[in-house]
């Protein structure tokens, strides 16, 4: 066991090393034009932030998910800025939490929103938030469902960690969610390819899913913890998803695949079929309207 988890040790040590050389050496910051978003026509929409943050517009409700607007996670510094301004949100009406990695659980961009905003987290992570002050924390068990607004959200598995110090631990739990409303969206969070994904979509008629497709690489460590893009369009299908929107690239180089890798892998492999209408690459920032 202590030789697993030595040889784990140094492997990440390894991957750290080469992770910061390529951070400072080969990847530049690019800047975008980040736009204050407007729905003038009260549109059902998806702003792609960045990583694994997205604004979802619906029934005239503000959700985001997974607010990162932080330049650092750990060591890992932002390659590519976010696509709003936190300071230029509209009032957000729910922030939902995939689990309590730094990544996708930013205590800075968290402490930036009015403690009494409704946010989601899953079941064994609620003191991270309340111990920061908030007020309406629902932590929340896989099945488990909450109303924001008149839109029912449900808590739905995952296949990764939810732990915050841990790749590996099997609790607290890793939760995606169902945003029912006008539409109905899915927010995968992180995780890696599972059956899961047929029994959600067993449930529920799936118009977008937001589904992760970067950090993926090497794939012997990272498979059953982050999907390929391969993998999200084989979940696609099992969600029985009408459209995609990826998500979870682009901002942080977390792995070894670089900045821009899975977006390219993802373009290759629709290019020539029909799911290149069904799959909305956005960069951060851009905006997708709900069909
Ligand atoms: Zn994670
Ligand atoms: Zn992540």
């Amino acid at each position: 066991m202590e030789t697993i988890q030595l040889s784990i040790f140094v492997i990440f040590g390894i991957m750290t090393i080469l992770l910061l050389v390529n951070l400072y050496i080969i990847s530049g910051y690019s800047k975008i034009n980040s736009a204050v978003p407007s729905f003038e026509n009260n549109e059902n929409s998806v702003i792609f932030v960045g990583h694994g943050t997205a604004l979802i517009h619906m029934n005239n409700t503000n959700i985001l998910t997974d607010p990162n607007f932080d330049d650092w996670i750990i060591m890992f510094h932002r390659i590519r800025e976010a696509g709003l301004k936190i300071e230029t949100l509209p009032k957000i009406d729910a922030v939902l939490i995939s689990h309590a990695h730094r990544d996708h659980l930013d205590k800075w961009s968290m402490e930036q929103f009015p403690k009494g905003t409704p946010v989601l987290i899953s079941k064994g992570n609620g003191d991270i938030l309340r111990d920061r002050g908030f007020t309406d924390v629902r932590e929340l068990d896989i099945w488990n469902e909450t109303t924001i607004k008149g839109i029912k959200i449900t808590a739905t598995p995952a296949k990764h960690s939810g732990a915050r110090n841990s790749a590996t631990a099997d609790y607290p739990l890793a939760l995606s969610y169902v945003i029912e409303g006008n539409r109905t969206v899915y927010f995968a969070g992180d995780t890696g390819l599972s059956n899961s994904f047929e029994e959600i979509g067993n449930k529920y008629k799936i118009d977008v899913a937001l589904l992760p497709i970067g950090a993926y690489k090497p794939r012997w460590f990272m498979k059953s913890h982050h999907m390929s893009p391969e993998d999200a369009l084989d979940a696609m299908e099992m969600l029985g998803a009408k459209e995609m929107v990826p998500i979870h690239w682009g901002s942080f180089r977390m792995a070894l695949d670089s900045t821009d890798e899975p977006k390219e892998v993802l373009l290759k492999l629709i290019e020539n079929s029909s799911m290149k209408e069904k799959v909305h690459i956005l960069e951060n920032g851009e905006k997708y309207i709900l069909k």
